[in-house]
């Protein structure tokens, strides 16, 4: 990535150390060979960048799904809250517009398609086959792994699934992206990258 993109993601409201950052730019430059990015969780854009980088690279495109109303550990007395992205207006959450200045900064407004609204219910209209999928929406238990159900099936052979947040240990965090990465590697993706929290698996060319 260049230092412009670089800086872009790093000034980025979010949740993603620079390695992690790094190594998710490096699975969406595989996955841009085999077709389209998606991801599910964009909050304030900064993955969408590392991503977006990738794809704008490959000549393909990132799609990123939120509904940009936060997951619950984002809400106000949670662990994962900023209050500067709460409209003053509703008190609710609102990162979309803070989603959409991060991506004009970084020039990747071309590269970068926000589809606003439910994940669950965005997926029940895809059909697109996926070069990457990348989940980082919501950590309940439930959310996770109806988001893993809704959109692993979308991903090509020979494409990427990148799971965010996965901690082994429950003392590191939360169970739900591990359990996810255990249903997912059961369904046959194979493990290739670990880099901090982020896993990378690869769906087999068939
Ligand atoms: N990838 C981001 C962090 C995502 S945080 C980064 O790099 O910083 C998780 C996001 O998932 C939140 O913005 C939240 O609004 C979104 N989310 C949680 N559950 C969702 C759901 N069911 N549908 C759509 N978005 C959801
Ligand atoms: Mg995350």
């Amino acid at each position: 990535m260049d230092d412009a993109l670089l800086a872009a993601a790093r000034a980025a409201r979010g949740f993603m150390p620079d390695d992690e950052g790094a190594a998710l730019h490096r699975a969406g430059l595989e996955g841009a060979a085999v077709g389209p990015l998606l991801e599910v969780g964009s909050y304030c854009g900064k993955s969408a960048v590392y991503l977006g980088a990738a794809a704008r690279k490959a000549g393909t495109v990132l799609v990123s799904v939120d509904h940009h109303r936060g997951s619950e550990e984002n809400q106000s007395g949670w662990e994962h809250h900023d209050p500067e992205v709460v409209d003053p207006r509703t008190g609710r959450m609102d990162t979309l517009p803070f989603f959409r200045r991060t991506v004009e900064d970084a020039g990747l407004e071309g590269s970068v398609v926000a589809v606003v609204g439910e994940s669950v219910t965005v997926a029940a209209l895809w059909g697109a086959p996926l070069g990457l999928l990348f989940v980082d929406g919501g950590h309940a238990d439930d959310v996770a792994m109806a988001d893993y159900e809704a959109w692993a099936r979308h991903v090509a052979p020979g494409g990427r699934l990148a799971i965010h947040d996965v901690f082994e240990d429950p003392a590191d965090g939360g169970q739900a992206p591990f359990r996810v990465w255990q249903r997912a590697v059961a369904d046959g993706f194979v493990p290739a990258a670990t880099t901090g929290s982020l896993r990378v698996l690869r769906r087999p060319a068939s």
